[in-house]
């Protein structure tokens, strides 16, 4: 790759961001596909954000990625979002359109959706037994029910979230049955029980000696267990899952999926999705 006068600027704005590996991903991809890009990692601190945000255009960027701590504190500096962006209240990827105007995408949530299809299943129809009702599980919840599910299930150790959740999904879907229930033994097994699609979005798995708030015991031959984590690339959930003979997939997909979305925003090209995989599978040493 040669930067030169001519090279588009796109990159990240989060803080920390040095251990980003949408650097990596995308700037291989923007070599693939003979694109005179450079994708660059800015750390912005909180105070900073709107200046940040408001340099893009001045600087002539494409855009930006968005992440923690800043996807929800970007929006008040934007001029529009994407539906699915307004629905989750969480900006992941601003494009800079007609040399000034600044918009808001989710890419997480048809990230989400894309991966999912690559494991051969799909949405529709599908009773969701969601685990997690933070960031990760607003993208998935509301892409879910925007895909036609049948059934959504929350639950969290932080109960009010997920009722939150569960209410404003709800609210938006009626044809989806929505609803929170507590992290109980009682109230898991029989929804789990009744789920066709078991999908982790908590860190739970991330760490040796994670506590799994579900006995794996419980896991029956109409699931496909979808685990956000993708380090490790195999958490004992996913392990529990392959073990019975179930279909899981981890977060890595994911990872790459929701990158070759934002990709093909700022560039108006198609991504190449499954080499950004790759590079991603290289780096965690799943190839
Ligand atoms: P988050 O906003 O912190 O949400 C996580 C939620 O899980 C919180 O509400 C948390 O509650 C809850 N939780 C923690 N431990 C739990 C347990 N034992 N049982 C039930 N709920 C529990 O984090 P996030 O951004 O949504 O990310 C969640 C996971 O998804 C992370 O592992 C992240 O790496 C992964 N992720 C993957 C991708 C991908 O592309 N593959 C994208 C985004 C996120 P408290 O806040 O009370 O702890």
């Amino acid at each position: 790759m040669t930067v030169s006068g001519t090279t588009r600027v796109v990159g990240l704005i989060g803080y920390p961001v040095q251990h980003s590996f949408s650097p990596l991903m995308h700037n291989h991809a923007f070599a693939e596909a003979g694109l005179d890009y450079v994708y660059v990692a800015f750390s912005v601190p909180p105070e900073r954000v709107a200046a940040a945000v408001a340099a893009l255009p001045a600087l002539g960027l494409a855009g930006v990625n968005v992440t923690i701590p800043h996807k929800e504190a970007v929006i008040p500096h934007l001029a529009g979002l994407s539906r699915t962006a307004e629905l989750i209240g969480a900006v992941n990827t601003i494009e800079v359109v007609d040399g000034g105007r600044l918009i808001g995408h989710n890419t997480d949530a048809p990230g989400f959706a894309a991966a999912l299809r690559r494991g051969g299943v799909g949405l529709a129809g599908q009773r969701l037994l969601l685990l997690g009702a933070g960031g990760a599980a607003r993208a998935v919840a509301f892409q879910a029910a925007v895909d036609g599910c049948a059934e959504i299930v929350l639950c969290d150790v932080a109960a009010a979230r997920a009722t939150a959740l569960a209410t404003e999904v709800a609210g938006h879907f009626a044809a989806c049955r929505t609803r929170a229930i507590p992290l109980a033994a009682a109230t898991l097994r029989p929804a789990l029980a009744a789920a066709t699609l078991l999908i982790n979005a908590t860190p739970v798995g991330m760490h040796a000696g994670d506590t799994y708030p579900l006995d794996f015991a419980w896991l029956h031959d109409r699931l496909f267990v979808f685990d956000l984590v993708y380090n490790p690339l195999e958490t004992p959930l996913l392990a529990a899952a392959r073990g019975r003979g179930l279909g899981a997939s981890n977060g890595l997909a994911m990872l790459a999926l929701q990158g070759a979305e934002s990709f093909a925003i700022w560039t108006g090209r198609p991504a190449p999705g499954e080499s950004m995989l790759a590079t991603l599978e290289g780096h965690f040493g799943a190839r």
